[in-house]
């Protein structure tokens, strides 16, 4: 037998980890016909029926690749962030633009930046470019620690600095003044990534797409509020300089045809949109009240989730493989402060009713 063909080095280096178990995984392990599904923050209220409709009708021509520069998504998008065209990059998901903004703005052996336990992925592309990441702790409230990101950002000269703002897992935000105090403060070569997966749950932030400059890339997604995660579109709002840069290195044909048509048409229905926020507002009030009458604590979060205080790591695995046990799919964050938390997305009202009860009885059987 020969030896074992090897990766590059560095991907040789990197360990084997599985970073999201989905459900499907935990239904399989578990043998659980179904699981009630509030790990993944994906919408609890689905696309807008005239999404649904749209991609519908537009089914038959899934034999036709979609329209490589998404036009007329672009345009629609232009609108609502009161922008150019020449702003905005349409790619398959947050999670796939973060790779090229890795690819555009790294070098193999250059460093980024952003804080521990933070949504992994963005890490996850910049190990395997072959970049370094280097990390900074949050807040022992929870919030992403600007002053923290500033002094590293001094001493690294990172080609990049990512914060998902509002942030996942916490749920927290920082408000609009912070991140530009952040912006003017990080080194001239460093680039601010500000993953806005959730910006359409905070009021006042779902249009504002401002400043636009190069240094600055702003990345968007259809999966949160409007319940389109399986179909994997989002955008990325910068200065025209850097999506010309993007068309250099994106798949021209990687965005989902079927896509492109659902997010145009949701945009259309605004009435759907602010139902949703609405609704995903009143579920985390429905949460708070939950974690106050089980005698847990909670981060006020900016989402469509909630993180809730089990007071230690142990307990918090505790609770998570309980509810679990009980089939209710959640995750928790791994990484201190927030490694006492469980995040809990919202569900629709019965979900969230459901999960109350599944919470109660989990955590009477742990008081046993
Ligand atoms: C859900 C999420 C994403 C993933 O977005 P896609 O557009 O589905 O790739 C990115 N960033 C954060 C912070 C998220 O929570």
């Amino acid at each position: 037998m020969s030896a074992d063909f090897l990766a590059a080095p560095h991907i040789e280096a990197i360990p084997v980890v599985t970073p999201f178990i989905g459900p499907e995984q935990l239904m399989r392990e578990g043998g659980h016909a179904s699981l009630l599904r509030l790990g993944a923050n994906e919408s609890a209220f689905g696309p807008s029926p005239k999404a649904i409709q749209a991609m519908a009708a537009e089914l038959p021509h899934l034999s036709w690749y979609g329209d490589p520069e998404s036009y007329d998504l672009r345009c629609a998008l232009a609108v609502r962030h009161a922008c150019a065209v020449e702003n905005l990059c349409v790619g398959s998901g947050i999670d796939d633009l973060m790779g090229l903004a890795v690819r555009a703005f790294m070098s193999p052996g250059s460093v980024a930046l952003t804080t521990r336990g933070t949504y992994p992925t963005f890490g996850f592309h910049v190990t395997g470019f072959g970049g370094k990441l280097e990390t900074v702790p949050y807040r022992a409230d929870g919030t992403v620690d600007p002053d923290a990101l500033i002094a590293r950002a001094a001493q690294l000269r990172p080609a990049i600095v990512y914060v998902a703002n509002p942030d996942n897992p916490s749920g927290t935000l920082l408000p609009e003044d912070e991140v530009a105090r952040l912006f003017e403060a990080l080194p001239r070569e460093s680039l601010l990534l500000l993953d806005e997966a959730y910006a359409d749950f905070v009021a006042g932030m779902e249009r504002g797409a401002q400043p636009i400059d190069s240094r600055l890339l702003r990345m968007r997604t259809f999966s949160k509020a409007y319940g389109m995660a399986g179909a994997r579109i989002g955008y990325a709002i910068s200065a025209p300089r850097n999506v010309v840069t993007f068309q250099k290195i994106r798949l021209h044909y990687g965005v989902n045809r079927n896509a492109q048509i659902g997010a145009l048409a949701s945009l259309a229905d605004e009435a759907f949109h602010r139902h949703v926020v609405t609704e995903v507002a009143q579920g985390r009030e429905d949460y708070y009240s939950l974690a106050r009458s089980t005698g847990s604590g909670y981060l006020q979060s900016h989402t469509n989730f909630v993180c809730m205080d089990f007071g230690s790591n142990e307990r918090a695995t505790a609770v998570m493989n309980a509810l679990l046990a009980h089939g209710v799919f959640v995750r928790k964050p791994a990484a201190p402060p927030l490694d006492g938390f469980v995040r809990v997305s919202v569900g629709s009202p019965a979900e969230r009713l459901e999960f109350a009860g599944r919470l109660r009885a989990v955590l009477g059987e742990l008081a046993a």
